[in-house]
């Protein structure tokens, strides 16, 4: 990668393979673009299959014969928080990256590049207090059982939160002592790309994390189909993750899966009506609206639906739609082009369904050429209808009433996803029942999205497969292994000596 200075962004995005960036190849370029001007800010360097095949290489040699498997776990926790150090003095450049590329207001990827900084903590301290077991029930043997690292990864992420994933997906697998080939969205390469480039200013070892940037129909499949990778960690579109994981079975390879949601919001009767607004409008519109676990489905108990619903429709025509840059801006324009396209769609495929249309609905020109749209709310009929079961992933809410507690759980679960559930409620009744009927991986009551980086995340059905944390990422990203011995000669029986 050529940079010309720390605040610009490169020229061009190239693959970072064997601890460098690997200069010209013969690939397809792509434009990247600001979302917020819809103008090219660098080039990408699509790696194309045999480039990805170098860079699995290159993983492979790190694990089978490098460095990093074999260290001290306590040097290879001083690496990884020489890494964190290292992201968190460049945090500024980063976010400023990152707002460039993805279009998220400036004030909420500050939040995301402290947790890309946390994740590499978190997971040394993780993986430097892995334990194994040990048996001795058996009379006169000792068995053991210790965790190996699995060997190389396949990573990709996704456009909608880049150094967040990326950095999750990267710090769960390499604290564990593998190496691994990291692939991000062709839409947002540039922070990321940064991000890898300081992790090897800290004394990674070459080859651990391998970087390669693209199309998923090209760089993508070629990656996941590569015969030396030994796992995939996938964060994405539920169609897709689908696809990777089918690719990676039919060599036996694990997958880990964190896909789509269509989460519901539910706003009870007993609510504090001031804060489940703020939190309804922030569990929507965070992030432009393109979050896996965005409340989506907000389903309002009918006593205060009319008084709710009004004040939401209002609050969502006020939302300040702007520069993401600005520190006034609420709602940046969407990743791309076809992106804003299609969530247009859905708003008007919405409104031939019969959803009323409660606010916004169009493209945002007010606030320049970028890909804007105005935040919009939808008054459902039904929750059968493709807008409340599809994920639309953009500044969408769609709001339906519900009469019982047990109507809104039944809703809650009238989807192929199962990413999270909100509750906004008073009543510890309702808070236990939503906990326990909801079908999804992570239930907040009373507070808009808080990841607690110790506990699982991840989906149920179409949500996904597996879950990030400490202990399910140790057991994804790590090989059991169970060794016996003796504690005095055994006796053998003598074959053959008759
Ligand atoms: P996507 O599935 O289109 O792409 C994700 C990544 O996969 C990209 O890097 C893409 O280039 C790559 N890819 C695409 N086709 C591929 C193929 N055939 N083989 C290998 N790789 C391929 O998703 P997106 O549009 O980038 O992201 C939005 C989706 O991600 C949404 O559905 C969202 O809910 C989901 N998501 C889930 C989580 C979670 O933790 N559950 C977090 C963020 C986003």
């Amino acid at each position: 990668m050529t940079t010309p200075s720390t605040a610009a962004p490169p020229d061009k995005v190239e693959s970072f393979i064997g601890g460098a960036w690997v200069g010209e190849t013969r690939g397809h370029c792509l434009e990247v673009l600001n979302p917020a001007t819809a103008q090219p800010v660098a080039l990408l360097q699509e790696a194309d299959p045999a480039e990805v095949h170098r860079a699995v290489i290159n993983a492979r040699q790190a694990f089978d014969a490098g460095p990093w498997p074999r260290m001290d776990i306590n040097d290879r926790k001083d690496i990884l928080y020489r890494i964190r150090d290292r992201l968190r003095a460049h945090a500024g450049e980063l976010a400023d990256l990152e707002v460039l590329n993805a279009g998220i207001p400036h004030h909420h990827v500050q939040g995301q590049v402290l947790r890309m900084t946390r994740n590499c903590e978190f997971f040394a301290e993780v993986a430097s207090t892995l334990r194994g077991e040990s048996y001795t029930q058996s009379a006169g043997f000792l068995t053991w059982v210790t965790r190996e690292p699995r060997g190389v990864a396949a990573l990709i992420s996704p456009w909608n939160a880049p150094l967040a994933l990326s950095s999750m997906r990267v710090a769960s697998c390499i604290a564990f002592g593998n190496t691994c080939v990291l692939k991000p969205s062709e839409y947002t390469p540039l922070a990321v790309a940064r991000m890898v480039e300081l992790m090897h200013e800290c004394g990674l070892p070459p080859g651990v994390v391998n970087l390669v940037n693209g199309r998923g129909s090209i760089t993508g499949e070629a990656l996941v189909s590569e015969p030396g990778i030994d796992m995939v960690a996938f964060t994405g579109g539920t169609d897709t993750g689908r696809r990777v994981m089918a690719s990676a079975a039919a060599r036996l390879k694990p997958s880990l899966l964190e896909l789509g949601g269509k989460s519901a919001n539910i706003i009870h009767e007993d609510a504090d009506l001031e804060r489940a607004l703020d939190g309804a409008l922030l569990g929507i519109f965070s992030n432009n609206g393109q979050q896996c676990l965005a409340g989506s489905r907000i389903l309002v108990q009918r006593r205060i639906a009319e008084d709710f619903i009004s004040r939401f429709a209002e609050r969502t025509r006020r939302i300040r739609v702007g520069d993401p840059m600005s520190p006034d801006t609420e709602v940046g324009p969407l990743c791309f082009q076809s992106h804003l396209e299609r969530v247009l769609g859905y708003v008007d495929l919405a409104r031939q369904e019969g959803c009323e249309l409660l606010a916004g609905g169009a493209r945002d020109w007010s606030a320049g050429a970028g890909f804007y749209m105005q935040p919009t709310a939808l008054l459902a009929p039904s929750n059968s209808l493709r807008a409340c079961q599809e994920e639309i992933f953009g500044p969408v809410a769609i709001l339906q009433v519900y009469d019982s507690l047990q109507e809104a759980i039944a809703l809650a679960n009238d989807s192929r996803f199962g990413l999270v559930c909100y509750l906004w409620s008073a009543s510890l009744d309702a808070a236990m029942q939503v906990s326990r009927s909801v079908r999804a991986g992570t239930i907040w009551i009373n507070t808009p999205m808080m990841r607690e980086l110790r506990a699982p995340f991840g989906g149920y059905k179409d949500s996904g497969i597996g879950r990030d944390g400490p202990q399910s990422s140790a057991e994804f990203f790590t090989e059991l292994k169970t060794t016996t011995v003796p504690l005095d000669p055994p006796p053998l029986r003598p074959l053959g000596r008759h």
